[in-house]
């Protein structure tokens, strides 16, 4: 069995908790009207109208000219999100949190310390009410999916558990906008074929629905009869490293590397959706002798700020005075990369809209149509092609 928890209006209950005067009020996280930004969380009062995320707060504020808008401190949200990660972890050591406020829980064999789900889930809340004053709202089932579509009917605050023998009765009659998948634009398609809820999706031909949805049907179809998405990765660090072809002293070189390996590992960072706090620099001297040194900073994604600190680490070592004959770098510590989180400071905003534009550009012209400044002593050293400098002994581990 599955719990699917998700806290409600996020930003905007982390406000309400620390400034009681907001609570029942029509809040809106996201910047001040005038500003440009858009809503990154709409308390209920406020969504009564009309007010959505991802709405632009100078449309918000047409909507609800009362509502008090804020620009949101995203620093308070990573927290309440940790002292809500770390509550759920003490009903179940197989917690999957999928998104700064939003978790799967397996709660198979916990059943005989904490009581059946039902229960499991009312003390849960009841935690998190008593020790972060946020509410939440948990679905129950057999599967991801069916938990994550009873959650979202059980908002906000409720608890809706779905048993195997409900299944359909619980989704025939819900839009076909609470599967998987289904956003604006396949339910479109959907309603022009007068596919409106799950039950007529189901009675609807295979071909009719691979003409609308493509090969997605099958996914569709093999979530509706109880298909489960896979469980999410247990990766624990992402490391790259390379061996030298022959050691050196050379300082430029050593320090652009060290930028390509750090730009490549906060590649695989951003792809994964992930931010890491951790990041730990391995050198080997031509003595074998090995240092790995570790730095902690605040959770983030940029390249250029990871390698600031790299960069700090690697001056410490160089101090040997040796020869370099090994150079890696490792990430870990991952938090998920909560939504828009760059919105809330102005330096990782600019990094991470220029770090999008670069990936975007990689993805389709490969790595190297783009060099940092700061590698291109590697040209000297390295042969490149579309994927990148040629390492003469890459290490993709994670
Ligand atoms: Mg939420």
């Amino acid at each position: 069995m599955y719990l699917c928890i998700d806290l409600d209006a996020f930003f905007v209950s982390v406000e309400q908790a620390l400034d009681p005067s907001l609570a029942g009020k029509p809040v809106i996280v996201g910047g001040l009207p005038q500003e440009r930004g858009v809503v990154a969380s709409a308390s209920y009062e406020a969504r009564k109208f009309g007010v959505h995320s991802g709405m632009p707060t100078s449309l918000a504020y047409r909507l609800c000219p009362r509502a008090i808008f804020l620009r949101g401190n995203f620093q308070n949200y990573r927290l309440y999100s940790s002292r809500f990660h770390e509550i759920i972890c003490t009903y179940s050591p197989n917690v999957d949190m999928v998104s700064i406020d939003e978790a799967y829980i397996n709660v198979a064999g916990t059943q005989r310390l904490f009581g059946p789900p039902l229960e499991i889930a009312g003390k849960m809340k009841s935690d998190i009410k008593k020790i972060l004053n946020i509410p939440s709202s948990i679905g129950i089932a057999r599967t991801r999916v069916f938990s994550k579509v009873a959650c979202e009917q059980a908002k906000p605050g409720g608890t809706l558990a779905v048993p195997k023998k409900d299944e359909m009765a619980f989704l025939a009659p819900l839009g076909v906008n609470v599967l998987p998948g289904i956003g604006p634009k396949n339910a479109g398609i959907l309603k022009n074929l007068n596919i409106n809820t799950v039950e007529e999706l189901i009675r609807t031909p295979d071909w009719i629905l691979e003409t609308a949805l493509g090969s997605y049907y099958k996914i569709l179809k093999f979530f509706i009869q109880g298909g489960d998405y896979k469980c999410t990765d247990t990766m624990k660090s992402i490391s790259r490293e390379t061996t030298l072809d022959e050691d050196t002293m050379n300082q430029d070189l050593i320090y652009a590397l060290l930028y390509y390996l750090t730009e490549r590992a906060c590649s695989t960072l951003r792809k994964k959706r992930r931010l890491a706090k951790t990041l730990t620099v391995k050198t080997r001297f031509s003595d074998f002798k090995t240092v790995s040194r570790r730095s902690t900073m605040p959770a983030g994604n940029a390249q250029q700020v990871m390698f600031e600190t790299g960069a700090r680490i690697l001056a410490e070592t160089l101090k040997e005075k040796k020869r370099i004959r090994l150079i890696g770098v490792a990430l870990s510590g991952f938090e998920y990369d909560g939504l828009r989180s760059s919105m809330f400071m102005l330096r990782e905003e600019r990094l991470n809209r220029l770090n999008g534009a670069l990936d975007r550009v990689r993805g389709k012209f490969g790595f190297n149509s783009l060099f940092a400044a700061n590698t291109t002593v590697l040209k000297k050293h390295f042969g490149n092609n579309n994927d990148g400098y040629t390492l003469h002994t890459p290490s993709l581990s994670q």
